[in-house]
């Protein structure tokens, strides 16, 4: 029955060209993470020099050199492809920069290794059991590189066809993030056609494609960039295919148009799909659609087995590499007893990717059990793991990350306003000082000035509370607010 399994790259009769583009229905249940893509969308890479030392300040990233350095040298294990089965934990107090510091990580990956972010407290849902939301995470962060032979066949005019009885082909091409549409470069001459879809989204970006090709009158030879977030097709021209930016450019955005009638070339298409999305589109239960919507539902061990039996084999013809990638789990404190067993299991399997986990806790109570635990992990577990602490920040690194989010939130400061926010991020949080930044920018506007003063902190230091302020509040209106437990708060808060 294995040899059933859909194999994501095996339609000779189209050329292919796989194009990735991001679609907004598929990202619905994926709004957290893209929140904190904004908090962290300073972060670059992990600042490091050649010999993995860590720069003062570097690809956005500020001081923490213990901690980045330890990174770094994780990731070197992940680039070689070394990390089978490895876990690490970075421990430290709120806003140190551990999600960052992977965020870092994440970002020196090539675009083609598996980066997984998850929550703890998601893996608790009720359409789903806890083993496998983490088990699906798992085959989210490992990828398989799949390699094909193609032929660009030659046509001056794109047709672009969007196909929904998709083959295995281009179920493979689908994936929760991002839809790849394959770009069929046909002999046919004067028509863009799309073939059938009544997927909204696939469709709006089709027709906004071809309404680009239009427009833009590409012609034979003629290379085109195609913006994967919105389908914007730009139109490089042909002299363009001779540059070194055209060398740099990723084999899935590089499409030529070729003169009619002759194969142009046969070359060699690399992509690569999850352990994940191959798990999704083979599940007759739910199907590609599932993908799309991000309700992918409970998928059987018997046909995940099948997979890596299919994989394997790949692997052997050569046809397919294992990309190990990288799951990360913030707040992995919120994992329970029998998550955490699960995880010590899945950690030995063949197949399983680097996980890096965070805590901002101490001693605290593992979830499940009445026992209390070094960051509320068991451990059996903990002793597996490389710890990895991130410490507080100090003046001057504050200033620096407050001077980086403000470059990058586009707002300038006044010094003097710098070294309030400064002191203000030692008092509360660098969070809360982080957060204070647009909400200063909002008050500096008002009053049509082009810096942000003191007396913009001031004031929107007044609006929001901190934390700190939160409970004194709190205290101040005892007995005012429904459900008001004093005792439960201070527990909370220490
Ligand atoms: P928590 O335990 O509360 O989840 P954390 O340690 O994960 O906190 P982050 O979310 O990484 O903290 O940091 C808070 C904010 O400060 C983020 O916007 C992050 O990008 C920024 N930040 C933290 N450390 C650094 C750093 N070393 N360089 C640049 N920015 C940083």
């Amino acid at each position: 029955a294995s040899g059933s399994i859909q194999l994501p790259s095996t339609n000779p009769a189209t050329s292919t060209m796989a194009m990735k583009i991001t679609t907004g229905t598929s990202e619905l249940r994926d709004i957290t993470k893209m929140e904190r893509i904004g908090v962290h969308s300073h972060i670059r890479g992990l600042g490091l020099d050649e010999r993995l030392e860590p720069r003062e300040t570097s690809q956005g990233l500020v001081g923490q050199a213990k901690a980045r350095k330890a990174a770094g040298m994780i990731l070197k294990m992940v680039q070689e492809g070394r990390i089978a089965g490895r876990a690490m934990l970075f421990a430290g107090p709120p806003s140190t920069g551990k999600t960052a510091i992977a965020m870092g990580m994440a970002q020196s990956l090539g675009p083609d290794v598996p980066f997984t972010i998850i929550t703890a407290s998601e893996v608790f849902s009720l359409s789903m059991s806890k083993t496998e939301a983490l088990t699906q995470a798992f085959r989210r962060s490992i990828g398989v590189r799949i390699k094909e032979e193609s032929e660009i066949i030659e046509g001056e005019v794109v047709e672009i066809q969007i196909d929904r009885s998709l083959t295995g082909h281009d179920l493979a091409a689908v994936s929760l993030h991002r839809a790849i549409i394959d770009v069929n470069y046909a002999t046919k001459t004067g028509k863009l056609t799309i073939k059938t879809t009544d997927m909204e989204t696939i469709y709006d970006l089709g027709t906004k494609m071809i309404d680009a090709l239009t427009k833009e009158k590409v012609l034979a030879g003629d290379v085109i960039l195609i913006d994967k977030t919105s389908g914007k097709i730009t139109k490089l021209g042909r002299s363009f295919a001779r540059s070194r930016d055209y060398d740099a450019m990723g084999a899935d955005t590089k499409f030529v148009a070729t003169p009619e009638g002759e194969i142009q070339k046969r070359k060699e298409v690399v992509h690569t799909v999850s352990l994940h999305e191959i798990d999704v589109i083979n599940s007759r239960t739910q199907g590609f659609l599932a993908l799309f919507a991000g309700d992918t539902g409970e998928i059987k061990p018997e046909l995940r087995n099948q997979i890596n039996g299919k994989v394997g084999e790949w692997r052997e013809e050569g046809k397919a590499e294992i990309v190990p990638g990288v799951l990360f789990i913030d707040e992995v404190h919120m994992l329970d007893v029998e998550c955490f067993s699960f995880l010590n299991r899945a950690l030995e399997q063949d197949l399983a990717p680097l996980v890096i986990m965070a805590s901002n806790r101490g001693m605290a109570r593992i979830r499940g059990t009445k026992f209390r635990s070094p960051h509320g992990l068991p451990v059996d577990l903990l002793d597996r793991v490389l710890i990895v602490s991130t410490r507080p920040y100090v003046d001057e690194e504050i200033r620096q990350i407050i001077s980086i989010r403000c470059q990058e939130e586009d707002v300038q400061l006044t010094p003097e306003a710098t070294d309030v926010l400064t002191s203000m991020a030692l008092q509360t949080t660098l969070r809360y000082a982080l957060n204070l930044i647009s909400c200063a920018q909002v008050c500096a506007k008002k009053r049509k000035a082009e810096e942000v003063d003191v007396e913009d902190l001031k004031r929107a230091y007044t609006y929001f509370m901190d934390e700190k302020r939160s409970v004194q509040w709190l205290k101040e209106q005892q007995g005012v607010l429904m459900f008001d437990e004093m005792d439960a708060m201070e527990v909370f808060c220490h």
